[in-house]
């Protein structure tokens, strides 16, 4: 087992499911105290119960602006520092712009740019103060390519990666690193809006990931010496035709 996070502690929002869930496992496996945050409470408890005593629930809902706002003293409470903080839950709409529901769009948008933004507000502090930590995105491939079956998740996570190279431009004087993870398609709950015909090509024709191969990526962006950053990994099944 590699201990090259021995005794950090991380923060990772979505952490209930799916990638958040492959990461939390990962940095555990690292050394890592690690805090899963969301609003799953059942089974967020149960996943922390399985990971081990390192891995610490915290209940959350990311839509709420003031709890969002309040998490770092319960962080901070629950697992003694915080030296990562991952910025991973998100939402997926697909579908053409013409046919949406603007309402449906707002809650993505809310989850996929607002709550993360407010939630690097609450703990962006702690890390300058302390003259060192890692802010890190779960992006997508579609923050940087504008896929054309998904114009409004496109627009958020380019939003994202605005955000994360404005800010990484901003904080790095205090020693803080900030990049993303731009995964292709991966097999989470959040292709559970994909069109039966699109997940069915998909899965065919070899275009999907496991959060895994994920989670192995974000272990790698961490684990560089200090004085690197990795702005944006991008990593995308060969097959993948974008
Ligand atoms: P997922 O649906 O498996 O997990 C999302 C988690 O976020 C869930 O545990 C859910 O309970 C939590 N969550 C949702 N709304 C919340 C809220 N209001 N408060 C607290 N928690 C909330 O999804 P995933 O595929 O693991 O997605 C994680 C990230 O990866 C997202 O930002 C997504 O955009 C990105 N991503 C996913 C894929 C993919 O193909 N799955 C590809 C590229 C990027």
């Amino acid at each position: 087992m590699s201990q090259s996070l021995n005794g950090k502690v991380a923060a990772i929002t979505g952490a209930a499911s799916g990638i958040g869930l492959e990461c939390a496992r990962s940095l555990v496996a690292a050394g890592a105290t690690v805090v899963l945050i969301d609003r799953a409470e059942d089974r967020l408890k149960m996943l922390c119960a399985e990971i081990g005593e390192r891995a610490k629930p915290l209940v959350v809902d990311l839509l709420n602006g003031p709890e969002v706002s309040g998490m770092l003293p319960r962080i901070l409470d629950i697992a003694g520092g915080l030296d990562i903080f991952h910025a991973n839950a998100g939402a997926y709409i697909g579908g053409p712009v013409a046919e949406g529901d603007p309402d449906a769009w707002d809650r993505m948008l809310n989850l996929n740019i607002n709550a993360a933004f407010r939630s690097v507000h609450a703990v962006l502090p702690h890390m300058i103060a302390q003259k060192a930590g890692d802010i890190l995105f779960t992006s997508s491939i579609a923050g940087v390519v504008p896929v054309i079956w998904e114009p409004i998740y496109t627009a958020s996570k380019f939003a994202v990666q605005a955000f994360v190279h404005s800010t990484r431009r901003q904080v790095s004087q205090h020693g803080v690193r900030v990049g993303a993870v731009l995964p292709g398609p991966v097999v989470t709950a959040l292709l559970d809006d994909w069109p039966k015909e699109k997940m069915e090509e998909a899965l065919a024709n070899g275009s999907l990931m496991q959060p895994k191969e994920v989670a192995d990526a974000v272990l790698f962006m961490l684990t560089r010496p200090r004085n690197v950053t990795i702005r944006d990994l991008v990593i995308v099944p060969n097959s993948v035709d974008l």
